[in-house]
């Protein structure tokens, strides 16, 4: 049997505490899934997730969040969720209640508030600075007037495309958690505020199932960092978990799932965070000199593990 265990991509393992502890106490995997990920997105210094996450285009910060049961397979999304404190709770609250999996905009805002999912601001003079160094940099670059009309040269001009992947890349980033309790079941969350200065309205990977998240008993759990396109084009979270399924290990199904990625052959970089249900435990990165890391703990644990998956070069 498996000690009851938890891991997470992110700076530091410190959100993991709080998960492990609801396993200690005989609590479920998604519970301590959705716990862990709420200290993350409580975390101002913590930014592209949650609170401080960074802005759209139009300096409106929008949240992706899904949250996957390997026991029945039961998931709840929600994407472009303005003004809530918690999307990770929300995204849960429709996995418990509602007769759908994914929410976006405005019907998951009705959703959530009307789930009683606690409102709030989520901007901090970080997030606004960025956003306000965006708008400088692109003043400068591109001569853009404040009428906002701009944003629809933005969304049709490649030039201003290569100028995005160029200042986007420089902010992103993802929250993937993962965990196993004591009667061996498994969970995933993921969170995120997607990528920085995104078109209102995009959907990152983060919130579709199969993408940026999976989860299934019976072979384990796959979830995704980075830019999430690629993540939607390949599958990229089903698919680890579908190679696990044909008989390759975590490590291998990670590694094939980033050597696929290289294979669509597009600007950007991966990052996966994978488990099997044995509790081997992987991370992986398409992107070259980068160290794939990421934190474990499990119940007998003071303090997270710092753990170094694998790069994957084309
Ligand atoms: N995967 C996220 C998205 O595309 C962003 C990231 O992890 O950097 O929305």
């Amino acid at each position: 049997m498996v000690k009851p265990f938890i891991i997470g991509t992110r700076n530091s393992g410190d959100y993991l505490h709080g998960g492990a502890k609801v396993l200690r106490e005989g609590g479920s995997a998604l519970d301590a899934v959705e716990a862990a990920t709420r200290l993350v997105e409580m975390n101002p210094n913590d930014t592209s997730v949650g609170l401080g996450g960074i802005p759209n285009i139009l300096g409106v910060q929008e949240m992706d969040a899904s949250i996957m049961c390997g026991k029945t397979m039961a998931a709840g999304t929600v994407g472009a969720l303005k003004g809530f404190i918690h999307p990770i709770s929300v995204a849960r609250k429709v996995l418990e209640h509602a007769p759908h999996v994914m929410l976006v905009g405005e019907g998951a805002e009705l959703y959530a508030k009307v789930m009683g999912c606690e409102q709030g601001s989520l901007e901090t003079e970080e997030s606004k600075k960025v956003y306000k160094a965006f708008v400088e940099d692109a003043f400068e670059h591109e001569g853009i007037d404040e009428s906002q009309a701009w944003v629809v040269n933005y969304a049709r001009s490649q030039n201003l495309r290569e100028w995005y992947d160029r200042l986007a890349d420089e902010h992103h980033g993802t929250v993937n958690i993962m965990a196993m309790d004591e009667n061996g079941d498994i969970a995933s969350a993921v969170s995120t505020s997607g990528t920085a200065l995104k078109f209102p309205g995009r959907l990152g990977d983060s919130p579709i199932i199969g993408a940026g998240n999976y989860c299934d008993n019976r072979y384990g759990a796959g979830a995704c960092t980075g830019r999430g396109e690629l993540a939607i084009r390949n599958s990229t979270a089903r698919t680890i978990v579908h190679y696990m399924e044909g008989g390759l290990s975590v490590k291998e199904a990670a590694f094939r799932a980033m050597k696929d990625i290289h294979e669509l052959n597009s600007f950007g970089g991966m990052n996966c965070l994978a488990m099997d249900n044995k509790g081997n435990t992987i991370s992986a990165t398409t992107v070259e000199g980068r160290e794939s890391v990421y934190y474990y703990m499990d119940v007998d644990m003071e303090t997270s593990e710092r753990r170094v998956g694998i790069t994957v070069p084309e």
